[in-house]
């Protein structure tokens, strides 16, 4: 009784401290302090080619630094350009632990670049784009950092924050282009867009885009053995599938690489608007989000087998 009485007193203190959440994956403290970070008016909404953007690639590369998150290249940056301004990619890589999945990749990626300015309202102009996208940024952070620490990945990853995204998916484009160069065997890219908030009343916690473009859906819902994952018909009509990072590397490899998102049409009032902001966002939602997508992830990592295919049309 009493032994028992102190592993309960025991586990109260670590769930106190936030030990145990932590090993799951992310707390919504430590999703809030990125997203706060990332949307704060010193970064000046994240524009391509500004010093906020600048800030915010330092502020990453000093998180994957710190979390032993290695450079995929000379540095954490892929360097191109955007109508004659330099910009980048922040690519960080966790070599595969399995002698042969090691030569298979995996990306998890978000944009973590905005449009900067927005129209203004109430004297505010600074598009600060929290949930587009610094909510999908801190999904790959704190993955990045949780891989970094379990080292359980088989295959290798690629934890990449994309620039350029609103202007046309260039960042995606130039790496899934340097990718193809170096004869990489993509097995699978993950996309992360505007998880921000909760869908409205869907039994599932996110949809994929382009879900019927292959098995990813139901994969992921198996390996996590949740009802994570579904399908927005609404996606569909707008063909988010081609819309955001994923869809560079679907066209450079034709494997199976999709967007996870909670942006609905009814649930956000705030795309491209100025107040597109942190305080805006469900960061204990998120948290939830992305550590549901964790155990699921790890399975992407190390099943003997790509299992996840694109459907035969
Ligand atoms: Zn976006």
């Amino acid at each position: 009784m009493r032994k028992n009485m102190f592993k309960t007193t025991a586990l109260a203190l670590l769930c106190g401290f936030g030990l145990i959440a932590q090993d799951k994956g992310t707390t919504s403290k430590e999703v809030g302090e990125i997203v706060t970070y990332l949307t704060s008016d010193e970064l000046q909404g994240r524009d391509t080619g500004s010093e906020g953007l600048e800030k915010a690639a330092v502020y990453i590369e000093n998180i994957f630094k710190e979390n032993k998150v290695a450079p995929y290249f000379d540095t954490y940056r892929d360097t191109f350009e955007v109508e004659g301004q330099e910009t980048y990619n922040v690519v960080g890589y966790l070599k595969g632990n399995d002698k042969k999945l090691a030569k298979e990749l995996v990306i998890i990626g978000a944009h973590f670049d905005h449009i900067g300015k927005g129209k203004e309202h109430n004297g505010d102009v600074i598009a600060n784009g929290a949930n587009d996208n610094a909510a999908g940024s801190a999904a790959v952070i704190t993955l990045a950092k949780y891989f970094a620490k379990t080292k359980s990945n088989k295959r290798s990853v690629l934890f990449v924050l994309f620039g350029a995204e609103e202007k046309g998916l260039l960042g995606s484009k130039h790496l899934a282009q340097v990718l193809k160069e170096k004869q990489a065997d993509l097995y699978t890219m993950i996309n992360f867009e505007m998880i921000g908030v909760a869908l409205n009343n869907q039994p599932h916690k996110a949809y994929i885009t382009g879900f019927e473009e292959s098995n990813m859906a139901k994969k992921l819902n198996e390996y996590s053995g949740e009802n994570l994952i579904g399908f927005l018909p609404k996606a569909k009509e707008y063909q988010l599938f081609k819309r955001s990072d994923n869809y560079p590397f679907y066209k450079a490899f034709h494997v199976p690489c999709q967007t996870i998102s909670t942006f609905d049409f009814t649930n956000y009032k705030y795309y491209h608007h100025v107040d597109d902001e942190a305080e805006n966002l469900d960061f204990n939602f998120m948290a939830d989000l992305i550590n549901d997508c964790v155990p699921a992830i790890e399975k992407v990592f190390n099943t003997t087998e790509k299992e996840i295919k694109l459907n035969k049309k």
